[in-house]
């Protein structure tokens, strides 16, 4: 057993964090009280559940949190009889802050506080729990005893950079949060008195509400008539503790949804939309589910694995964040499912629980992708404004889920060359004419890189559309998609361009003869950017611009190969083909010196021409490649060496 007192630092982090938090958030600040009853809340459900297999730990009875307000030393104190803390769980869960997105909290927390006001939004959004303490505090004391142990702890701080740990004595396992509260300096607006009765009783009930476990006070209250009155304290229950989902539809109005969504999420925003069901038939269970508007950090990484979905056993909590019940790429979603007929020991193990989770996990998955699907068709603006945030994990799901790909393609939207706003790929095909028989696609890492790509030229001449792919995801879409309502997905930067249209025949015939005219000048350049690129043709997909670069029809995008090497996979370098457009002055420029070093001859021998003019002709064609690339939002091979020949050129070289 550890006796000694210790004074140690808080990690950097923490201390900007308390910093940022006490003198920059002045609005629900007594959201602090929520934060405190649901971390009890978490450690009354851990004792119940270790004590199922752990009797050490079992407590006598069912477990409260109790709140004991002295408006005389104007202390607030918060207590449970739950699992408790060790002293070194003291010191890793309370003194430091363990979460990965920290660091960006508090950037974003700096920023916020640059443009103003900081918004109690994004202390929900980020759960900072305990800390909140600090801003309605001027020392929080917490006393401690983990179940099945006699040591306790108590952990003092100010929040000024430091706390002190040491040994304590108290009486039973559990967790007693001592608030002594910051003084009303002058006229602060804010400031709210939490020793008062009222003030306690509806922050309980406005955000704890629904809190199984009960929130006791002690309160005075006037007994008798008359002479006989006088006054006694009793202790009263603050939430009404009924599981919302529970409750008939009809009787649960908008803003008992909404409050329990923040209670769950610590969202402060409306979430999309709420999906409460029941299901009967083999699996008797209701669900609760919600999908945000907005994302937060850890929504975006993959590496997430658990959806925040709890799960419960005829109301009781059984698993929180339960991951077999919605798949990782529904992560976003927030909610409770409740069964009927799972066992309360249910374990991972057992395959019988195995299969019923798989099929309740099924249907949530059809359920949430059916919502998606009528946000889109009822409340268009709701629903891109969430794709906006969220669309590339719902992308994610495209990828991933074989058996929802389908319905889910319905429900995405992508960029494309018709205008600015998003499209389905339902709306794309009914605007394709009658000729067209394919989705066309590009791939590039940002919108403006993709509209301006040389591979839409001749789909513009032709007034088709093609869609804009920018998001990483994207090329996995389409790699697994392969068709949409029977139309194929085709990528307008690989292969051989058909855009299906008869009238084309003849040019294309033209085309064939001219390209077998100038074959001896194409291997030219071919030779010439051997190490680059792997044949070189004239172009059908050119209108403007001179050359384009072309890959293997089911070969990597430029855009995927950069994806693979960032994810650090060797990638081959692949060599594409250069497609020239006849038509361009600077095409015929570069044709002519071919001819003028004795290309347009044709045989291997003369091909070597006069230093000097084979040297121009090799430079020309660099700089036409260096362009290519450029164009399709890539760097040249050697951008220094690209940047003299320009140069050279342009001084009339
Ligand atoms: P969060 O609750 O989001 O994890 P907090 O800062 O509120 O963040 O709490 C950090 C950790 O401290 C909790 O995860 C929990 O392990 C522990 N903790 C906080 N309050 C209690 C409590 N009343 N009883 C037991 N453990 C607690």
């Amino acid at each position: 057993m550890t006796t000694q007192t210790e004074t140690r630092s808080f990690q950097a982090e923490t201390s900007q964090l308390l910093d940022l938090m006490i003198h920059s958030l002045y609005s629900h600040k007594e959201i602090f009280l929520r934060e405190l009853i649901s971390n009890a809340s978490d450690a009354l459900d851990k004792r119940r559940l270790l004590g199922l297999t752990d009797a050490a730990v079992r407590g006598d009875d069912e477990g409260r949190i109790l709140i004991e307000a002295d408006p005389a030393s104007h202390t607030l104190v918060v207590s449970d009889d739950g699992i408790g803390m060790t002293r070194d769980e003291v010191v890793e869960n309370i003194g430091t802050i363990a979460r990965s997105g920290t660091k960006e909290f508090i950037r974003t927390l700096k920023e916020a506080r640059k443009s103003g006001e900081i918004d109690a939004e994004l202390i929900g959004q980020f759960g900072v729990g305990f800390y909140s303490a600090f801003m309605v505090a001027d020392e929080v004391i917490l006393e401690t005893r983990k179940a099945g142990t006699d040591e306790a702890t108590r952990w003092t701080s100010k929040g000024d950079g430091s706390y002190t740990i040491e040994p304590c004595e108290k009486d039973a396992p559990g967790t007693r949060i001592t608030l002594v509260l910051r003084p009303k300096e002058s006229e602060d607006e804010s400031w709210q008195d939490f020793t008062d009765e009222w003030t306690l009783r509806s922050v309980v009930k406005r955000y704890s509400d629904f809190v199984e476990h009960p929130v006791v006070m002690e309160v005075e209250r006037e007994e008798g008539e008359g002479d006989e009155k006088r006054s006694v304290r009793e202790l009263v229950t603050l939430n009404s503790r009924k599981p919302l989902w529970t409750r008939p539809k009809a009787e649960i109005s908008e803003q008992e949804y909404k409050d329990f969504y923040t209670h769950l999420s610590h969202d402060w925003n409306d979430p999309l939309e709420t999906i409460h069901f029941k299901a009967e038939g083999t699996h008797e269970y209701t669900a609760l589910l919600y999908v945000p508007k907005t994302r937060s950090h850890e929504m975006l990484d993959p590496q997430q694995r658990g959806a925040r979905v709890s799960l419960y056993v005829k109301r009781v909590l059984v698993q929180a964040e339960c991951e077999e019940l919605l798949p990782p790429w529904l992560r976003f979603v927030r909610g409770v499912v409740d069964s009927a007929d799972l066992p309360l020991n249910v374990s991972r193990e057992t395959l019988q629980h195995a299969r019923q989770m798989g099929q309740i996990r099924k249907h949530l998955v059809k359920k949430v992708v059916e919502t998606l699907g009528k946000v889109l068709a009822d409340r268009r603006d709701d629903y891109v404004a969430f794709w906006e945030q969220l669309g590339p994990v719902v992308k994610e799901g495209l990828v991933l889920d074989e058996a929802m790909r389908d319905e889910l393609a319905k429900t995405c939207l992508f960029h494309d060359t018709h205008d600015e706003t998003l499209t389905t790929l339902g709306e794309y095909v009914e605007r394709m004419p009658f000729t067209q028989n394919a989705i066309y696609y590009v791939t590039a890492s940002d919108l403006r890189t993709a509209r301006s790509s040389p591979h839409l030229e001749a789909l513009k001449k032709k007034g088709l559309a093609a869609l804009l792919l920018v998001d990483p995801v994207d090329e996995f879409v389409v790699d697994r998609l392969h068709e949409f309502d029977g139309k194929p997905l085709v990528s307008l930067d690989r292969g051989e361009l058909d855009l299906g249209d008869d009238a084309d025949d003849e040019s294309s015939a033209q085309l064939d003869e001219k390209q077998k005219e100038l074959q001896p000048a194409l291997d030219a350049v071919q030779k010439a950017l051997d190490e680059h690129v792997s044949s070189v043709r004239l172009s059908r997909r050119l209108d403007e611009s001179p050359a384009v670069l072309v890959g293997e029809q089911g070969g990597l995008s430029p855009q995927m190969e950069r994806i693979l090497r960032a994810s650090g996979q060797e990638v081959p370098k692949g060599r594409r083909v250069l497609e020239l457009n006849a038509e361009h002055p600077v095409v015929q420029r570069l044709l002519a010196l071919a001819a003028e070093r004795g290309d347009g001859a044709g045989d291997g021998e003369s091909a070597s021409g006069d230093g000097e003019g084979s040297a121009r002709f090799a430079e020309f064609a660099e700089v036409l490649l260096g362009q290519a690339l450029l164009a399709e939002g890539n760097p040249p091979p050697d951008p220094a060496r690209f940047a003299k020949l320009l140069g050279r050129l342009m001084a009339g070289g």
